[in-house]
């Protein structure tokens, strides 16, 4: 994908957290988590990633979480998040972008492409859990197609984003889900599975 893309892919640990990677500036190298496959993996802990640079490409890995790509073309700033349920309520979004506004970036000039990722017809979850994310994030609480309690955790994200400025007709969310659309990985079709990526690079 390298090769393909004719940039490093930048990679973190991801560990379901609100923490945000702002890469080092240009000239100070590829930075800690790069490198083609068979080089040390990703040694920085965060769940999103942060950059102004030309030189690399940011990807996240999902299956069934949200894989938030934000970009500030006028600022030139891109960002990758992971947002899973426990990383949306933690504002992992917030935070991406609060490091985005340091490097230059302005809400209002935000794109947002919200990828595949579970819906909210099929993430089912206990009740309690429902209403625990519901007391941070109304719009989160759904159901499943048959009937149980569940969340919409691409309501969520959509949510946070308007709230924190970027424009409704600049978040694209309309995207398939990962557990009903098998071209992609999915953790709750398959405990066992692999993961897709959402990749990002600066033009
Ligand atoms: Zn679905």
């Amino acid at each position: 994908m390298a090769a393909e893309i004719g940039a490093p892919l930048v990679f973190v640990e991801q560990v379901h957290s609100a923490d945000v990677h702002v890469l080092p500036a240009q000239d100070a190298g590829p930075g800690r988590g790069t490198g083609p496959a068979g080089e040390p993996g990703p040694v920085v802990r965060a769940d999103a990633i942060v950059t102004d640079r030309t030189d690399v490409a940011l990807a996240i890995m999902v299956a069934d979480c949200l894989p938030v790509l934000l970009s500030d073309p006028v600022a030139g700033v891109v960002a990758v998040a992971h947002a899973g349920r426990r990383g949306l309520l933690d504002g992992v979004l917030e935070a991406t972008l609060s490091e985005m506004a340091a490097l230059g970036a302005r809400p209002a000039d935000v794109t947002a492409s919200i990828g595949p990722s579970i819906c909210g017809a099929c993430y089912e979850v206990p009740e309690q859990m429902r209403e625990d994310a519901a007391a941070h994030l109304p719009v989160t609480a759904s159901r499943t197609s048959w009937g149980t309690p569940a969340l919409d955790l691409r309501a969520g994200a959509v949510s946070v984003l308007q709230d924190a400025g970027v424009p409704a007709e600049a978040i694209d969310a309309d995207h398939p889900c990962t557990l009903e659309d098998e071209r992609f990985f999915s953790y709750r079709r398959s405990a066992v599975t692999g993961r897709f990526a959402g990749v990002l690079r600066r033009g």
